[in-house]
């Protein structure tokens, strides 16, 4: 999953990038509205962390105009203060989640967790497909009980497989959610990485769609 952070402030701006990935998400920043819309406009990212108060172009401005061009990923504000004005403005310009400042890590990382989670149709923080449990809170994954160590960039393709599983996810795709922009993209790492899961997951459950990608299903005859 990939996040975007629109914050001007540097020192938060720093934290919530360090605190996102560490739990697995892959992020890119912005400091200031306007290259925060223009980053929204034009990746795909899963949720975004947009702050009101920002030079350029307020957050309010940013989030209406992707709105109005259908971008519609869920965006967490963050309110200077503990103003119900903001927050009312902010729903209305369609916000799906709001946090005043200051707030603990720990509260956004599950705001975040719960926004991911709806925006895939998932309703609690544990994914099953078949024996394999993936827990987004704890970042542990099992197989019929037994724990499976992976590595950050395993358990984030893992991850993104299960919160879409039953569909074909492409190659680009997987890239443009799993790495951020500063990363080198050559979709041949995904294969790689593909390979590496498989390997560790006792059980074969990601079909390779020849031409279109990949498919995690717990019924492998559903191709
Ligand atoms: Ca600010």
């Amino acid at each position: 999953m990939r996040i975007l952070v629109v914050e001007d402030d540097r020192d938060l701006n720093r934290q919530l990038v360090r605190a996102l990935s560490d739990a697995g998400y892959a992020v890119d920043n912005a400091a200031d509205g306007e290259e925060g819309y223009y980053l929204g406009e034009n990746e795909p990212y899963d949720l975004v962390i947009l702050d009101i108060g920002l030079p350029k172009m307020d957050g309010l401005s940013v989030l209406e105009q992707w709105r109005r061009g259908d971008r519609n990923m869920p965006v967490i504000l963050l309110t200077a203060r503990d103003r119900w004005s903001d927050k009312v403005a902010g729903m209305d310009a369609g916000a799906d989640d709001y946090l005043a400042k200051p707030f603990h890590m720990e509260e956004l990382l599950a705001r975040v967790r719960a926004q991911v989670r709806r925006a895939s149709g998932h309703a609690k923080n544990e994914i099953e497909c078949g024996p394999i449990r993936l827990d987004t809170k704890s970042a542990r994954v099992t197989c019929a009980g037994q724990q499976i160590k992976l590595t950050s960039h395993e358990y984030r393709l893992l991850h993104y497989l299960m919160h879409h599983s039953g569909r074909v996810v492409s190659r680009t795709e997987l890239v443009e959610h799993l790495y951020d922009q500063d990363f080198d993209r050559d979709s041949n790492t995904i294969e790689v990485f593909i390979g590496r899961l498989r390997k560790k997951l006792p059980v074969d459950l990601i079909q390779t769609v020849r031409g279109l990608g990949y498919r995690l299903s717990a019924e492998p005859d559903a191709v």
